[in-house]
């Protein structure tokens, strides 16, 4: 493992105490505008004994990261046993902030929310399936500062 390669695993790995819903999404922002050429991804929740949202950067692990984003379940797993979930992130680099087909049918098969940033247009689009198992007073936080 090179050195950058072992930096990017560091900040991949980085877990970000957040006070308040207007910030945890200028880290969301903050996250994506870093990289200009891979779709970044991650998870968004909140820690219950410290009132804290909680930003977690996941690796795109997807073979076609430019266009798609997949995150390892076992990471997934491993956050909602953690923290009360709130939605999943990730960015387009082309295109604007709505969902794609394929991110509705992810969406809506693991009952999450979908955060998507888009680097063109700098916005934030929250797509909400019709059955969710996140915490949805926490996204509705979020929402009102969208
Ligand atoms: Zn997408």
């Amino acid at each position: 493992m090179g050195v950058s390669q072992e930096l990017t695993a560091l900040v991949m790995e980085q877990i970000h105490h957040i006070k308040t819903p207007r910030r945890a999404l200028n880290k969301i922002k903050e996250l994506c505008e870093k990289n200009l050429r891979q779709e970044i991804c991650g998870f968004l929740g909140f820690r219950e004994e410290t009132g804290e949202y909680i930003v977690k950067q996941e690796s795109n692990v997807s073979p076609e990261p430019s266009s798609y984003f997949l995150i390892d379940p076992l990471a997934y797993l491993l956050f909602k046993e953690q923290y009360k979930f709130i939605a999943i992130f990730h960015s387009h680099i082309v295109g604007t902030e709505e969902p794609s087909e394929f991110d509705i049918k992810m969406a809506d098969n693991c009952c999450q929310p979908f955060l998507i940033y888009s680097l063109n247009t700098q916005k934030i689009n929250i797509y909400q399936p019709q059955t969710v198992e996140c915490d949805v007073n926490k996204l509705d936080r979020i929402k009102a500062v969208q």
